[in-house]
Formats: C-alpha cells, sequence, structure tokens
C-alpha cells in the first residue's frame, strides 16, 4: 500500500462482517497491477449507519464501493439510480459515483455467466434448474433470464422464496418462462432430465459442513448436464465429487467471485481486471 498518495481515490467495501473479504486484496492488487490511483478498504458499518456510511463516501469523493450482506437491498434506498436488472435482481453489490450521483449495479449474476461462458457452456435457450432462492440465486436466475435462457426451474427448501423470485421472471422477462418448486430429489431427477444445467445456489456443503450435498447421490445426474456449484470453499464440494463420478462437466464459484469483482472494477475503472493475476495472487497463494 505504498502507493498512496495525496491524490489517492478512495472505494471500498460497506458490510457487516467484512474482515472475512478477499475483495480489498482483489482490488489493491489489480489498482497496483494497472498504476492506477486509487485504495480500497473494507469498512464495517454497524446496523443503523447504512445511511451515514452511504453519504460519508459520496462526501469522501470515493469512485464507488461495493455492498455486501446485510445491506444489499436496503442499500436502494440511499442511491440516486439503478441499472434495470439491479431493479429486477432487487438487490445492489456495486455502486458508482459519477460526479455525485450513486448508481447502483448488481454484478453477481453477470459475474456467474462470465464464469460459465469460460467454461464454453451454452445457456441461451436452454433450460436451467436452480437449487436455491436467497440472494446469489436471485442474481443469477435474473441474469440468465435476461441474457436469453428459455427455461429455470428453482428448487428450494422455503417454497414461497423461490415463488418470489418466479413471480418476478416471468412479470419482467417475457422471454424465459420459470417454475418454482419445493426440494424434492426424485422430482429433481425429472426435471433435470432435459435441462442443460444444475446449479448449486443453496449454500449446501460449503465449507465446515462438507459432508452434505445437495443430492444423496451420482446415480441422478446424466453425463450431458453442466453442474455449477457457486461455493468455491472448499473448491471441490461434495456434489462436484458426485458430478465427476457421473461424468458431468462441472464448475465451482471461485471464477464467479472474481468475475463479480472484475466487473464492479470495470465499472468504476473503465479498465479489465487482470484476472489470471488475481486468481493467483489472492485465491491460489
Ligand atoms: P442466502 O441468501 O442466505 O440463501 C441461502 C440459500 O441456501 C437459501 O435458498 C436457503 O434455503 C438454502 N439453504 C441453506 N441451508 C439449507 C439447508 N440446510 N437445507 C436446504 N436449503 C438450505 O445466501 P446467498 O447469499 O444466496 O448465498 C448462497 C451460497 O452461495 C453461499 O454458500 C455463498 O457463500 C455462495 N455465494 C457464492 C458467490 C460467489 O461469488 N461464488 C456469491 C454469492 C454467494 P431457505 O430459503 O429455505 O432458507
Amino acid at each position: 500500500m505504498n502507493h498512496i498518495k495525496g491524490t489517492t481515490s478512495l472505494s471500498g467495501l460497506i458490510g457487516y462482517p467484512v474482515k472475512h473479504s478477499k475483495s480489498p486484496q482483489m482490488h489493491n492488487t489489480a489498482f497496483e497491477a494497472l498504476g492506477l490511483d486509487y485504495v480500497y478498504l473494507a469498512f464495517e458499518v454497524q446496523e443503523g449507519n447504512l445511511k451515514k456510511a452511504v453519504e460519508a463516501m459520496k462526501t469522501l469523493n470515493a469512485i464507488g464501493f461495493n455492498v455486501t450482506m446485510p445491506y444489499k437491498t436496503k442499500v436502494l434506498e440511499y442511491l440516486d439510480d439503478i441499472s434495470e436488472e439491479a431493479r429486477i435482481i432487487g438487490s445492489v453489490n456495486t455502486v458508482k459515483n459519477e460526479n455525485g450521483r450513486l448508481i447502483g449495479y448488481n454484478t453477481d449474476g453477470i459475474g456467474f455467466i462470465k464464469s460459465l461462458e469460460e467454461k464454453g457452456v451454452n445457456y441461451v435457450g436452454e433450460k436451467i434448474v436452480i437449487v436455491g432462492a436467497g440472494g446469489a440465486a436471485r442474481a443469477i436466475a435474473t441474469q440468465l433470464a435476461f441474457d436469453g435462457v428459455a427455461e429455470i426451474v428453482l428448487f428450494n427448501r422455503t417454497l414461497s422464496k423461490a415463488e418470489e423470485i418466479v413471480k418476478s421472471i416471468n412479470m419482467n422477462i417475457s422471454t424465459c418462462r420459470s417454475r418454482a418448486l419445493g426440494m424434492d430429489e426424485s422430482v429433481l431427477r425429472k426435471e433435470i432430465e432435459d435441462a442443460a444445467i444444475l446449479i448449486n445456489c443453496t449454500s449446501i456443503g460449503m465449507w465446515p459442513e462438507i459432508d452434505k450435498s445437495i443430492i444423496s447421490s451420482p446415480e441422478i445426474l446424466h453425463k450431458d448436464l453442466f453442474i455449477a456449484d457457486i461455493i468455491y470453499e472448499p473448491n471441490k464440494t461434495k456434489l462436484l465429487k458426485f458430478a465427476e463420478k457421473a461424468g458431468c462437466k462441472y464448475m465451482n464459484g471461485l471464477m464467479m467471485v472474481i468475475w463479480q469483482g472484475a466487473l464492479a472494477f470495470k465499472i468504476w475503472t473503465g479498465k479489465d481486471m487482470p484476472v489470471d493475476l488475481i486468481k493467483k495472487a489472492v485465491f491460489e497463494k
């Protein structure tokens, strides 16, 4: 951080907790690599202080900032404008300061799609099955619908949460049909028969509960199905081990987290984040 000078501009992360976040390392490494005069800090903001924190970023002339849990939805109230995707997703993870106007974006879904495209997986016109209906599922499902997926089936333990996402997609994106179902492995098995991609958007299988999976055996998978698990700790979840056994192609959530950061970086700086460098320097160390 010895590049900080009187001219250095601020960016950062607002959330609670944030001390575990890899975003400061990602962005500062990228700023340094590209010789950009910016710094990125993580700010732990207590409940009730969000408005003040957002105003402070504006007052301090920050170039922009990321927003994480638990403020991704609440922050909408304090922004001047939001992208159409972020409005339908209902949450913002990236804010750009455009001459004192704060504009909100959501890069989680696009980050997931970039990681899918890197793997050469086609999703346009396809049927996609998603398990989970939390914040990440909502961003991914909405973005996939925007970007040309024909059909999305959402499974979730709490059916009403999946129904809410489906309602929003069906209301706003006429080119995609979407359905919600409760968690049931035999129904899931039927739905993935003609699907191209199965995505785990739950926290099932995440460290330390690495012996858990959204499915009980590899038998229900077929080898033409691409399996995406957005978890990246561990880097091969039990679901991905099942995918390997079933002969499926698969990916974890590492490139999604890098791409959501890279897209925020581009929004603030107009420059491409050196993603290979970030992967090596921040995540594979
Ligand atoms: P969230 O909003 O809290 O949603 C959690 C989801 O997991 C809900 O659908 C929840 O179901 C389901 N779930 C949790 N425990 C379950 C259990 N025991 N049985 C059945 N369902 C269960 O979280 P999120 O932000 O969407 O994140 C979800 C996962 O994605 C996390 O592991 C997170 O680390 C990962 N993630 C990765 C990236 C990336 O960039 N790679 C980005 C964001 C998130 P209910 O609705 O029934 O509670």
